[in-house]
């Protein structure tokens, strides 16, 4: 490619709005233009990247068995009808109509229509295994787009699924899966961390996050560095949450009349240091069965005899009621966390945050496993700090594979493997015929890589004052050619040319900067892009037959022969 022909556009300063360094260095460097709020054109630039990033994932996937597909961006409303998750999914999901009045989706991801392929398709077990996948926009209308590409709403994913005769074969795609992961990740050149995930309502052990490490990351990691036990935040402190719990559950065993519960009885039960309580507690409770769970604030003591005889519309001073929805919706925590809790037991709760900063605690329901995470009560509530956000569990607190304890690092979550289990076949009725003639539910797996927002991490992780540093692997270019005087003067130019051939002809992704700039400008654009290989040739080098090569992590250049440095770049 020659500069002139090429389109090459930087920023000395990154706009106002940007926050992170990945941005901010993306938009200097012209890889994205933003269009609206979380809405970016991918420049030449930034396009080249991806595609590399594409390619390395396509690879991957077929030499896993994966097989390729593609699976239209709009999608109608009725097979989202038909798994619920049309009404359920919220206002995440972006909702259109057409001409007709008749509904349709923006994909978020395509469990649904992979689904409907399937049953369609599959009638054998002989078909199975399948895994389908494919590398498409998505549009998520998230809550908080930011950080650039890293959480957009229009973004690009290559989300796979498959399909599997038995439990047992699908926990082998998993695996697969998990290993072609690996294998991506490295090859990107990425440094990451696998973290076991929560498997919400489907059980099991089978999620695993891709967690490329950065201090910037939204997610958080707990890990052990003497053990190989690592989960992210929110599985962690559910882990936490639960030997809490069942502790607590001991500890009521003894004491079994409820009464007053205070901060101090809380913290009692469930052996935490009473600052880890807060004043205020958050309880859980079906009013009556089928009705609409409530989470209520109780601020200070309350009677747990009350609560039990359905009191609690009495008890209104000071009490705050939200139902799921709006919980859901509007403070933006999982969904389908809220448990059938009732007021039979004693309610524990568990959280770290002070009355005065009410954000993002987990509240506890009194069933293992149903509480909300990262419930926040205000509604104008400042962004927590993204480093110290770290809630009930610490560093230091003891691993639950009990050979350590506890570190925790941020993350950013590139990549997740999850597994489905009939949970979509059973809504779509994807069956095929087993050996025996019968009809069964097919086992599903999905496996999402956000491939844009590899290009945040890979950046968040690899860049200095000067700019960004791309692994060999993905950069937009391998070399960059900055010949000094390419406009004016005839040896300069004819030896550019000459190497850039060279180059070329050997298969190396090379760049020529025949704009005739000046070399600071050529230097600065190139330090700030990021390519990792820099070759410039200027005319006192030449009379001696030398050249000066430049890596990207180097201090200085060094003089190479002219014949040596296709060697160099290699
Ligand atoms: P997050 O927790 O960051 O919101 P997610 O768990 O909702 O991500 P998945 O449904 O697991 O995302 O989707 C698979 C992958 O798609 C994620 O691992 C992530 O890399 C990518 N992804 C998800 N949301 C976005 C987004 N808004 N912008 C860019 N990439 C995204
Ligand atoms: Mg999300
Ligand atoms: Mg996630
Ligand atoms: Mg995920």
């Amino acid at each position: 490619m020659r500069a002139s022909r090429f389109h090459i556009s930087t920023l000395k300063e990154a706009p106002a709005d940007a926050d992170i360094v990945s941005q901010k260095l993306m938009l200097r460097g012209g890889l994205i233009k933003k269009l609206a709020g979380g809405i970016y054109n991918y420049m030449p630039m930034g396009l080249r990247i991806i595609r590399k990033v594409e390619t390395i994932i396509r690879e991957e996937m077929n030499r896993a068995g994966a097989i390729e597909l593609l699976m239209p961006v709009v999608q109608p409303a009725e097979v989202w009808q038909e798994t619920g998750r049309f009404d359920k999914m919220g206002p995440e999901l972006l909702r259109v109509k057409d001409r007709h009045g008749r509904d349709f989706i923006i994909q978020p991801t395509s469990e649904e229509v992979v689904t409907d392929i399937a049953r369609q398709e599959i009638k054998s077990y002989r078909q199975l295994p399948k895994n389908f996948y494919h590398i498409q926009t998505k549009f998520r209308d998230e809550r908080r787009p930011r950080f650039g590409v890293m959480r957009g709403r229009e973004f690009t994913m290559k989300d796979a699924y498959s399909f599997d005769r038995t439990v047992e074969d699908a926990g082998k795609s998993y695996e697969a899966m998990y290993a072609a992961y690996c294998k991506i990740f490295d090859r990107l050149g990425l440094t990451y961390r696998a973290v076991a995930a929560d498997t919400g309502a489907i059980g099991g052990d089978k999620s695993h996050e891709f967690q490329v490490i950065a201090d910037t990351g939204e997610d958080a990691i707990a890990y052990c560095p003497t053990s190989d036990y690592a989960a992210n935040i929110e599985l962690a402190e559910a882990v936490a949450l639960v030997a809490a719990r069942a502790a607590a559950a001991q500890a009521m065993q003894k004491t079994p009349t409820p009464g007053k519960s205070t901060c101090e009885d809380v913290a009692a039960l469930l052996g935490i240091p009473l600052e880890r309580t807060v004043k205020s507690l958050v309880l859980a409770t079906d009013t009556d069965k089928g009705a609409v769970i409530h989470l209520l604030l109780v601020r200070g003591d309350h009677d747990l005899n009350e609560v039990k005889a359905g009191k609690i519309e009495g008890m209104k001073d000071g009490w705050r009621f939200a139902t799921e929805a709006e919980i859901v919706e509007h403070f933006g925590c999982k969904p389908g966390y809220l448990g059938p809790s009732g007021m039979n037991k004693p309610v524990r709760v568990i959280a770290d945050r002070t009355v005065a900063n009410m954000s993002d605690f987990v509240c506890g329901a009194n069933e293992v496993d149903f509480h909300f995470t990262g419930v926040n009560w205000g509604r104008d509530l400042p962004e927590p700090d993204l480093v110290a956000d770290i809630r009930n569990i610490r560093e230091g607190d003891p691993s639950p594979d009990g050979k350590g304890v506890l570190a925790i690092q941020r993350g950013i979550e590139v990549g997740h493997v999850f597994y489905l289990g009939t949970k979509y076949s059973k809504a779509m009725n994807a069956t095929f015929l087993d050996e025996t003639g019968k009809p069964a539910l097919m086992e599903m797996g999905c496996y999402g890589i956000g491939v844009t927002r590899i290009l945040g991490a890979a950046i968040e992780q690899n860049h200095d004052e000067k700019g960004m540093i791309w692994p060999a692997s993905i950069a937009p270019f391998a070399v960059v050619i900055c010949p000094v005087g390419y406009d004016r003067i005839e040896a300069v130019k004819a030896e550019a040319d000459r190497l850039y051939a060279e180059l070329q002809a050997a298969g190396i992704d090379v760049l020529l900067d025949d704009r005739g700039e000046r070399p600071g400008v050529m230097f600065a654009d190139w330090e700030l892009i990021g390519v990792p290989h820099r070759v410039t040739i200027g005319e006192r080098g030449l009379k001696e037959g030398k050249v000066e090569y430049q890596a990207r992590r180097d201090a200085a250049a060094t003089p190479v022969a002219v014949g040596d440095i296709a060697a160099h770049v290699k």
